[in-house]
Formats: structure tokens, sequence, C-alpha cells
């Protein structure tokens, strides 16, 4: 596999998992600096993705990106310094598609953003199940649309009862998670950073 398609690819299938890893790193510090998050932008500056300062840097050095934006840090190598990108741009135009997110548990977390869909506790992935908010049972499919996070206790209480029956609210309305989601995300993570926030907040 190419870099150039392992661009894509990052895209459209590890952006998830991208995100919150990078999150998660960035916080141990300045040691640590090749993990920091580096925002991508697409040609056209579109935001599209998050990845590691270390995979941003070969996208540079392969010519696939250019460094937008630098972090302060320096990455030293043999005898060369490099300077940490903290923002990309791809040198040639991706079609993004919209809806590409496989559905799976660890992406119907990540859109619910670890908060059960009914009483609003944020708790750890392992705390936290799927809700069929029409319950299997009765005929509920296991879609975008139909799966939510959902907490132990909300789950029980929840049963094999439409919401409604057991006098519980969802929070939203479950959608299939997109690129609109997607960037919500990156302008969370990108509150903290002010070379990000050009290209997030429009
Ligand atoms: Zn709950």
């Amino acid at each position: 596999m190419s870099i150039r398609s392992e661009a894509g690819s990052g895209v459209t299938s590890r952006h998830a998992g991208n995100l919150f890893a990078a999150t998660a790193v960035h916080r141990d510090g300045d040691g640590n600096s090749l993990h920091a998050p580096v925002l991508v932008l697409n040609a056209s500056y579109e935001p599209i993705n998050v990845c590691a300062a270390r995979r941003a840097l070969v996208l540079v050095l392969k010519g696939v990106a250019m460094t937008e934006e630098e972090n302060g840090h320096f990455l030293h190598a043999a005898r060369v310094a490099m300077r940490v990108p903290s923002v990309i741009r791809l040198l040639e135009y991706r079609r993004i598609p919209h809806q590409s997110r496989a559905l799976s548990r660890k992406n119907i977390l990540l859109r619910d953003r670890n908060t059960c869909q009914y009483c609003a506790a944020v708790l750890a992935s392992s705390e936290l199940t799927l809700d069929h908010v029409i319950p299997r049972s009765r005929g509920g499919s296991s879609t975008w649309e139909n799966l939510v996070a959902c907490c132990h206790t909300c789950n029980r209480r929840k049963g094999n009862q439409f919401p409604t029956e057991a006098g519980m609210k969802l929070m939203r309305e479950p959608r299939a998670f997109n690129l609109h989601t997607s960037r919500h995300i990156m302008r969370l993570m990108g509150r903290s950073d002010d070379k990000w926030r050009k290209y997030l907040f429009y």
C-alpha cells in the first residue's frame, strides 16, 4: 500500500480511532511530540482528518502533503532537524465519501461521545453497552439509527420496551456517523489549539 492510498484510508476507516488515540497521547507532554495530533486538510483546505505528527511528517516527506502550521517542536533525526507540523494539507484533492464509516460498537460510542443517550452519564467504553432503541425482540434492527450508547443501569431499566413505554427519552435522534460528526469532534479537539482554529471554525 502506498503512502498515498494510506492517507485516504486513514480518512475513511481509521479516522475515529485516530481522533481519540491522538488526544490521549497529546496529554503526555512534549516528550511525545511525534504523537501529537495533527490536523489534516484536503487540498481545498477542508479539514478531513486528524493523525499523529509522526504520520504527518511521513506524508510531508513523501510529498503527499505540505505543512501549513508548525507545532513549535523539532524532530531531531541523524543530522537533520525537522519542524513538527500542527496542520498539514494534502497536495492532491481527495474525494471523501460522506457515508463510509463502518457500523461498530466503537464507532457508535464515538458518535455518542461515550455518553449514555438516556441519562447523559459520560462513562468509559467498558461501562457502556449498546441499546437497540426499538428492541430487537420487537423487530428493531442493528443500524446507526437504532443503536445508541447506553449505561448498564438504563439498559436494565429499559429492557424490552420502547423508550416511551419505559418513560425514557433519547437525548437526540441517533444518526449515521458522517463527516459532519467528525468535524464536530475535530472542533472539540481544536478548541485548545489556536493553529487549528482558523481551519475548523467557519
Ligand atoms: Zn444511563
